[in-house]
């Protein structure tokens, strides 16, 4: 066995275990060692069973005199020991856990961690994690920081703990320290094997802290350093076919001032620096970032326009059929009359041989499809989704061209941030969204004004014509009940018992096909329906300006960002759009952050106050950014951010100097080639 055996090639306990230990991305011996606690619990503090108080939080050492089961009303257990060191007794409960007789006898030593309450003037350690103590074997569950991992159906903390313990003792000196020597030497950073030792089991908080920062960095490091590889990589190639921009001038501005509204600021500039890409023999490689409605779309329009002025292609690609098919419709309406022709390609609508001569093509992955020829392809947009990936690039540089590449996208990204892990990529940003737009409304309602919501959403709907969402819950596998059951039962209950006869309501969900999506959106652009209940499928782009109310469920569920990102689906318009969240959760925090959308409008703002807001307990969390996950560094650590392309720059790129960091990277490379 070593640390890079497959998880179910090492027993048969093992083999049972792989798949769920794939959900949390252990594959192999390796993954384990980096499968990272999110926070501890502090069980440090050792106590005489005289000192004890009620409200501590303590662990007591000594030998179990009595134990056994009770049963309660309603055939619950209750399990009772008594356990004795040099200084007295002390009463222990569980509840319902009849296997912990089974493992622990009278005459067994014992480290008992929990919390001490106080009974009718009796103190009782309540529920405590418990483990045998044996000579030499340090404790891993109790007596000392412990770590919490995240965890699955059927893998708990305290296995993890177990697998953990025993590949740090027979694993950990196999692992090889990619970052090079003088790093670690000027940054004093901790070995490899004891940052992996120290995260897992600490001796201290601070110690935690340490390692955790040079496992960020590695981290980090290796996103930069592939970053810039990839960009020397492509800074070697060229475009097939320059554009010429200069002599197509004149089009390109007339087309700009035949648009129904005049750009932003931040649009021109885009508009400014794509076009200039455009023109040079190396291609393009940005980034169009911009928050919901910020109007990346036109930008892109934009730059395809100049593509097909100089006589070539354009693809743009989106994540979903619904909003391959919008795009298609406003590129359709903007571009057709000038002459230019569009064709679609998704999943259900297969490209046919006489739209095959198309000169912007849109759609969804299937754009990438190997029957579909691109003879004079010059610009590729991706909108909305997972970075461009080897593989992608590939497919296209099979059909024999090497286009342009623009990326869009509404996660907010800070500008340090974006340098480290899209350093290969030029950066855009429309900072302001178009004149005009008010802001959203919002407000958190309480669970009590519930009906008043209803009825001043039908009032509203009634007056102003306008159309409102409503989005039910995600719900989590294990709830017995799917998002789509959900939605479905929501739909009836708004319908029969909510709202008048005179509301129509529409119904949006995932399990829906792609045609019957796009045909329930279609209905409500129509206005055919007044309300559309939907699952937070409508994430994504969706763009239907008469919306107007967005109604979320169960925001307690949602992060910050996301549910800037539903809300972005109303205040299209003109008109004043509102944004009512509801919540049954009673925790304070929870409560203050969802208030926070009530004052806070910006993407970024939000996504940063999310992240603060997820507390120390959390602080080692994972977070979704968009593109790119990390598992331990995070994205606001900007002086570390700083540090990693301090150093990385004065090692690229002689990388051969350094044969276990370019092994490292050239994996991570083949990595990402795989389909996503
Ligand atoms: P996103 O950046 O979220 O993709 P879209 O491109 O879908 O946003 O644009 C949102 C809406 O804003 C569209 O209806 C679009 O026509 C409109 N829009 C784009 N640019 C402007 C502008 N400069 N002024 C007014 N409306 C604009
Ligand atoms: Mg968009």
């Amino acid at each position: 066995m070593d640390l890079q055996t497959p998880v179910r090639d090492v027993s048969r306990i093992y083999k049972m275990y792989a798949s769920r230990l794939e959900k949390l991305g252990i594959k192999k011996i390796e993954d384990f060692l980096y499968h990272i606690p999110f926070r501890y619990d502090d069980y440090s503090l050792i106590s005489k069973i005289k000192d004890v108080q009620p409200g501590e939080i303590v662990t007591i050492q000594g030998e179990i005199i009595e134990i056994k089961t009770d049963f309660t009303r309603r055939f619950k257990t209750l399990q009772r020991a008594r356990v004795k060191d040099e200084t007295g007794e002390i009463a222990v409960t569980w509840f319902n856990q009849p296997y912990i007789v089974k493992s622990l006898a009278i005459g067994d030593t014992v480290a008992l961690s929990g919390k001490v309450e106080e009974f009718l003037h009796k103190i009782v350690l309540q529920s405590p994690e418990y483990e045998l103590l044996i000579e030499h074997i340090e404790p891993i569950h109790t007596s000392r920081l412990v770590p919490i991992y995240p965890e699955t159906k059927g893998v708990s903390s305290k296995w993890l703990r177990r697998q953990t313990s025993k590949f740090l003792q027979n694993q950990v000196e196999k692992l090889l320290d990619h970052i090079p020597d003088s790093i670690l030497t000027d940054n004093q950073f901790l070995s490899i094997q004891n940052a992996i030792k120290e995260i897992h089991f600490p001796k201290s908080l601070e110690s935690a802290d340490e390692a955790r920062r040079r496992l960020a960095f590695d981290e980090l490091f290796l996103l930069q350093l592939s970053a810039m590889e990839r960009k020397s990589t492509w800074l070697k190639q060229t475009v097939t076919k320059p554009l010429t921009i200069k002599k197509f001038r004149k089009h390109i501005d007339a087309f700009i001032a035949s648009l129904p509204f005049q750009l932003t600021a931040g649009q021109e500039k885009a508009v400014d620096e794509i076009l200039s890409d455009l023109e040079m023999s190396k291609p393009m490689n940005r980034l169009l970032e911009g928050d919901v409605g910020s109007g990346k779309t036109v930008v892109g329009m934009i730059a395809m326009y100049a593509s097909h002025l100089n006589g070539l292609q354009s693809v743009i690609m989106a994540p979903t059929e619904i909003l391959a098919n919008q795009h298609y419709n406003t590129i359709s309406n903007l571009l057709e009359p000038l002459g230019v022709k569009i064709s679609l390609a998704t999943g259900s609508n297969k490209l046919k041989i006489e739209d095959s001569a198309f000169h912007i093509l849109v759609g969804t992955h299937a754009v990438l499809s190997k029957k579909i020829a691109f003879e004079k392809l010059g610009l590729v947009i991706i909108d909305e989704q997972q970075r461009f990936g080897v593989r992608q690039r590939a497919l296209i540089k099979d059909k024999g061209v090497n286009p342009h590449l623009l990326t869009m996208t509404a996660t907010p990204i800070p500008r340090t941030v974006a340098l480290t892990i899209y350093g290969d990529l030029d950066l855009s940003t429309l900072g302001e969204l178009p004149k005009g737009r008010k802001l959203i409304k919002t407000w958190l309602v309480a669970p009590e004004k519930r009906d008043g919501a209803y009825e001043w959403m039908e009032e509203q709907i009634a007056e102003t014509g306008s159309q409102a969402f409503i989005i039910c819950p995600f719900i989590e596998e294990s709830e017995n009940m799917t998002t789509v059951k959900a939605a479905s039962q929501e739909f009836e209950r708004l319908k029969k018992e909510v709202f008048s006869k005179n509301m129509r309501l529409g119904l949006l969900h995932g399990k829906l096909k792609s045609k019957e999506k796009d045909a329930v959106l279609q209905q409500f652009k129509n206005k055919e329906f007044d309300i559309l209940v939907a699952t937070p499928v409508v994430e994504v782009g969706i763009d239907i300006p008469n919306a107007t109310i967005m109604l979320i469920e169960a925001t307690e569920r949602f992060g910050l960002a996301q549910l800037h990102q539903l809300r972005g689906r109303v205040g299209r318009g003109e008109k004043q759009s509102y944004c009512l969240l509801f919540t049954d959760s009673k925790n304070p925090t929870t409560l203050k952050k969802l208030k926070s959308m009530e004052t806070m409008h910006i993407g970024s703002e939000l996504a940063e106050l999310d992240l603060s807001l997820r507390g120390p307990g959390d602080l080692y969390g994972t977070m979704q950014h968009g593109m790119v996950k990390l598992k331990i560094a995070n994205f606001f650590d900007q002086a570390l951010i700083r540090l990693v392309r301090n150093e990385a720059n004065k090692i690229f790129p002689n990388l051969d100097s350094y044969p276990i960091l370019r092994d490292k990277l050239r994996l991570i490379s083949t990595e990402n080639v795989t389909p996503d």
